[in-house]
């Protein structure tokens, strides 16, 4: 482990891999309420930790170990003193996407949000936290804002430099306004608002609010979990499992098509379709010439408490 080694015949560039590995340690110690990032941002303004980053290499043994401890301690001093204002290191932001709140359905009216932008969460549906990465189901419906594929970052955060930022910031979501890594009053005072759901985006357009509600009738994840809770019985049943798949599917292109919704809102009106979410119900779907087949790849872990 590198931790082990010793400072006195570090480059700096083992210098800097080490310290990395230290704030991530102590981010964890703080639950990551602290990021890594911010932590990392702060120090390296100190201007004794500057200092001891660009002459490290000219350094004598004795003087690298003296200097690694000094900037042990201002990375501990900066770790547990948080300045009281955002530093844009991003992490908040690459925690999870906002869940929106009925305070943020104008933003959605005056599309200061794109609609293409947006997804709805299922009640039951599978998702995983974004602490502690367990899968755990959703007891009732969420919107919110997409994130990139393949991460849980906000589509809204520009990472092209080392400062992050918000693509939206004037317009961006009660959930952003309230986060703070360093003071979390006012995102904890959220849990006394009322959250968005499409019934409150389309209120006024009754054929749409008549199909998600058939379509959460014929397709909702209650039908799904009770197959694949079978299926830990009896394998015959990933035949059903796959056609649920499918047909929810159908649906949504079908109803979409009929209504002209334009696609990029499926996922909005719709909410994310059957097969993108298989893998976290343990399962892939496998794909030889006409047949499609239902592999197992593991267990959902549920949380309870995560509820
Ligand atoms: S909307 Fe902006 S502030 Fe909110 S999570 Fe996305 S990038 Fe961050």
């Amino acid at each position: 482990m590198k931790k082990h080694q010793n400072p006195a015949e570090w480059n700096t560039n083992q210098l800097k891999d080490n310290w990395l590995y230290w704030v991530e340690e102590l981010s964890e110690e703080t639950g990551h309420v602290v990021p890594a990032k911010r932590i990392i941002l702060q120090t390296e303004s100190d201007p004794e930790a500057m200092f001891i980053f660009q002459s490290w290499q000219n350094m004598r043994p004795e003087e690298r170990v003296k200097s690694w401890k000094k900037l042990l301690s201002i990375t501990q001093r900066e770790a547990e003193n948080p300045l009281p204002a955002c530093v844009q290191c991003g992490e908040c932001c690459r925690r999870g996407s906002p869940t929106l709140y009925m305070e943020d359905l104008e933003l959605l009216k005056t599309e200061k949000i794109p609609w293409n932008q947006l997804v709805t969460l299922r009640r039951g549906e599978p998702v995983r936290h974004p602490a502690s990465g367990k899968t755990f189901f959703l007891v009732d419906e969420r919107i919110k804002l997409r994130e990139k594929p393949g991460t849980n970052t906000c589509v809204f955060l520009n990472e092209t430099s080392d400062v992050c930022t918000c693509t939206i910031y004037e317009n961006r979501p009660l959930q952003c306004r309230a986060q703070a890594c360093w003071d979390l009053t006012a995102y904890e005072q959220l849990k006394d608002q009322v959250y968005l759901t499409r019934r409150d985006i389309f209120a006024e357009v009754d054929v749409l609010l008549d199909i998600i509600i058939e379509h959460d009738k014929r397709c909702g994840f209650e039908k799904l979990h009770f197959l694949f809770q079978q299926l830990e019985r009896n394998r015959d049943v990933a035949n059903q499992i796959l056609d649920l798949v499918a047909y929810e599917s159908h649906f949504r292109n079908f109803v979409g098509q009929q209504l002209n919704i334009p696609e990029e809102i499926y996922d909005l009106v719709f909410g994310r379709s059957f097969e993108t979410l298989i893998s976290l119900f343990g399962c892939k779907i496998k794909i030889s010439g006409d047949t499609r087949y239902l592999e197992v790849i593991g267990t959902v872990e549920e949380d309870p408490k995560k509820r």
